[in-house]
């Protein structure tokens, strides 16, 4: 793998690979992985770090057992997360680097505005040279808006830096397919074989397990990221990942999709889905046109005018999304209407389209 000198490596590592059996954060493997990246930045590469292990340490430092009620869990990850800071910040320091505390929410990524807040923050902070230390705002999320794992958390950090790499190191060397001694070296497609094999691997204490990785590998090669996934504890891991050795396994990026478009495809929600005919969907995937109310067949669920839709084909499979230019309740009147037929449908037309191309994103699916 040759990448040029000054992208972005985000580094994701797991609860499980930073902690010590006793779930007490291991000082040990934090300053070698520390070293690790700042040897990255010093031959130029900027470095983003998500970071797991809140929850975990934060339990262990309060001697709780294992099972919690999630006001307990969250309450932990406000005191694990002030002692992975302490031990970053420490590690850093030592190494004349700056750490800067991102904490982010689902929230803070569905909506465009914030977002872009974000970025913007992230940005300034690599101008300044400062390593920002990411993880997901615990101690506030409730279900509805939790990434809940850091694997996807940290593709969608990795599309916010506009990184060309992420690495998830993890207590297991790749992804092993069913009765492989070693890991597959190179997935150049998220076959289903690929996801079965995945659905029968997984890691004992952290919350991702192989399934989120797939999902974290998903959303990062559609936006032109490629990912890794290696043992964090392999002494050297980055060194060797940067040198441009296949550790691991490798999901080599795909295509890229504009940044308001990557955003489009793994941002926001969806808040419901709007089924097409035929014609439509050869008309989206082939013709890159607009979808137009007349190729509507049904609408589903409650959505507002901006959120988020999936758009299902005649058999419920999904192969675009995008923002709706109408609501859920507007978009049900105007299902097989032609355009000139919108203004007497709702009393007048803002829009010919129900969603225009510019905010539609095809997926995989769609281009098969
Ligand atoms: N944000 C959680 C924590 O720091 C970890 C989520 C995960 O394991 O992926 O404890």
């Amino acid at each position: 793998m040759s990448r040029r000198s000054s992208k972005t490596i985000v580094v994701k590592v797991g609860s499980t690979t930073l902690t010590r059996e006793d779930g007490v954060l291991d000082e040990t493997f934090i300053d070698d992985l520390v070293g690790q990246l700042c040897d990255l930045r010093d031959s130029g590469h900027p470095v983003v770090l998500v970071t797991s292990g809140a929850i975990r340490s934060g339990m262990a430092w309060l001697a709780l057992g294992e099972t919690r009620t999630v006001p307990e869990k969250q309450a932990a990850a406000a005191v694990g997360q002030s002692l992975l800071m302490q031990t970053y910040g420490d590690a850093f320091a030592r190494r004349n680097v700056k750490v800067a505390q991102v904490l982010l929410t689902r929230d803070d990524i569905s909506q465009r505005r914030r977002f872009l807040n974000a970025r913007n923050t992230l940005a300034q902070l690599s101008r300044w040279d400062v390593v920002p230390i990411v993880n997901e705002n615990d101690t506030v999320v409730v279900e509805e808006i939790r990434f809940g794992d850091n694997d996807t958390l940290a593709a969608r950090a990795a599309i916010l830096v506009g990184a060309d790499l992420l690495v998830l190191l993890s207590d297991v060397e790749g992804l092993y397919l069913p009765e492989a001694d070693d890991p597959v070296r190179i997935v150049k497609a998220i076959t289903p074989a690929v996801r079965s094999a995945a659905r029968r691997s997984g890691t004992a204490a952290g919350t991702g397990g192989m399934i989120t990785k797939l999902e974290a590998a998903d959303i990062a090669t559609q936006s032109g990221v490629s990912m890794v996934i290696a043992r964090g504890r392999r002494p050297g891991v980055l060194r060797d990942i940067a040198a441009g050795k296949l550790v691991g396994t490798l999901f080599p990026a795909e295509h890229q999709l504009t940044s308001r478009k990557r955003w489009i495809a793994f941002g926001p929600q969806i808040r419901g889905k709007v089924q097409v005919n035929e014609g439509c969907r050869t008309s989206l995937t082939k013709r890159g046109r607009s979808l137009l109310p007349v190729g509507m067949t049904a609408v589903h669920g409650r959505f507002s005018r901006g959120d988020l839709v999936a758009i299902v084909d005649e058999q419920g499979n999904e192969f675009a999304r995008g923002l709706v230019n109408y609501t859920s309740a507007e978009a049900q009147r105007l299902v097989g209407r032609r355009s000139n037929e919108i203004a007497a449908e709702l009393g007048s037309k803002d829009f010919d389209e129900v969603i225009h191309r510019d905010n539609l994103v095809i997926s995989d699916a769609g281009r098969e």
